[in-house]
């Protein structure tokens, strides 16, 4: 006589027959279990950024700042998206990387150079660029091309050279993170100054679905802050209160909009200063005592 199988054995051998293909599905698609990760910030370390009052301030004209061995001038913190397109005429800093064609913002080859080479001796794969610096032109070509999937001329950070979109050979786009260097780049990125500009996680404050291969120099210590606590770039430059300062693993960070007399609060001591426009009137200052 043909014995009757019960229910609850026909119930766990479905279970686990589901378990087992989602297993196996999950280790050939690492790059769900990842983006779940990120999504949750499983990688992620709060960085603690502190409010602080530097002991003496001083008022210093821009000029006198452009002079100022201890300074430089970037473009890195620059908020570019569609409520804060790039000025009429807005010309970027940009630099060949490494005779390579690839153009980028001068403020990041060494970056760049230091990211790469990273990828390579931890995942053993060459990072390549499949978009870099894009001009007004090209970008307009671009989304003339796909206006549902472009972004608008002007709104691009392409068109800043602060952005790269990256791919390892077989592995691009949401490929990238199928690939051990798209998972590295993601998640480790911060680490060289870099931001995945568009998040798993962002998409409600930037505007923009996540894309794992669109890298975005915004240099350090921003890049830890960045990440490290699960923000955007809209939300993090927004989280600076203007003309307060902030103190987060040895800098100082202060985000001020210049006075009548067209100047900057800076402490009357500190050892070097990168002052970036913001884009949106006001200039983010990162100062190393
Ligand atoms: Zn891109």
């Amino acid at each position: 006589m043909k014995k009757k199988l019960r229910p609850a054995v026909i119930i766990s051998v479905c279970v686990a027959v589901v378990a087992a293909a989602l297993t196996i599905f999950l280790l050939l698609n690492p790059q769900y279990t990842f983006a779940a990760g990120e999504y949750l910030g499983i990688n992620c370390k709060k960085a603690d950024v502190i409010k602080t009052a530097p002991d003496s301030l001083r008022p210093v004209s821009l000029d006198e700042l452009k002079g100022d061995a201890r300074v430089r001038f970037d473009q890195s913190l620059m908020l570019v998206n569609k409520e804060h397109p790039l000025p009429d005429g807005f010309s970027p800093e940009l630099a060949e990387y490494r005779d390579t064609g690839v153009m980028m913002n001068a403020c990041m080859t060494e970056a760049y150079a230091t990211l790469s080479a990273a990828v390579s001796e931890k995942t053993g794969e060459r990072l390549l660029v499949s978009s870099d610096y894009r001009t007004y032109e090209q970008q307009k070509e671009e989304y003339d091309a796909s206006p549902t999937l472009a972004t608008v001329p002007g709104a691009s950070e392409h068109q800043t050279g602060l952005a790269l979109d990256v791919y390892v050979p077989y592995y691009a786009s949401y490929g990238f993170l199928k690939s051990e260097a798209g998972r590295f780049v993601d998640s480790e990125c911060w680490k060289y100054g870099f931001i995945i500009r568009y998040p798993v996680y962002g998409e409600a404050e930037t505007g923009i679905a996540f894309e794992p291969w669109h890298i975005r120099c915004v240099g350090e210590p921003h890049a830890n802050i960045i990440y490290n606590n699960r923000l955007t770039l809209e939300g993090y430059i927004s989280s600076l209160e203007i003309g307060a300062w902030y103190e987060f693993g040895g800098y100082l960070i202060s985000r001020q909009e210049p006075g009548d007399d067209d100047s900057l609060q800076l402490p009357e001591e500190y050892g070097t200063a990168v002052i970036s426009p913001d884009n949106m009137g006001g200039y983010i200052i990162t100062v190393k005592p």
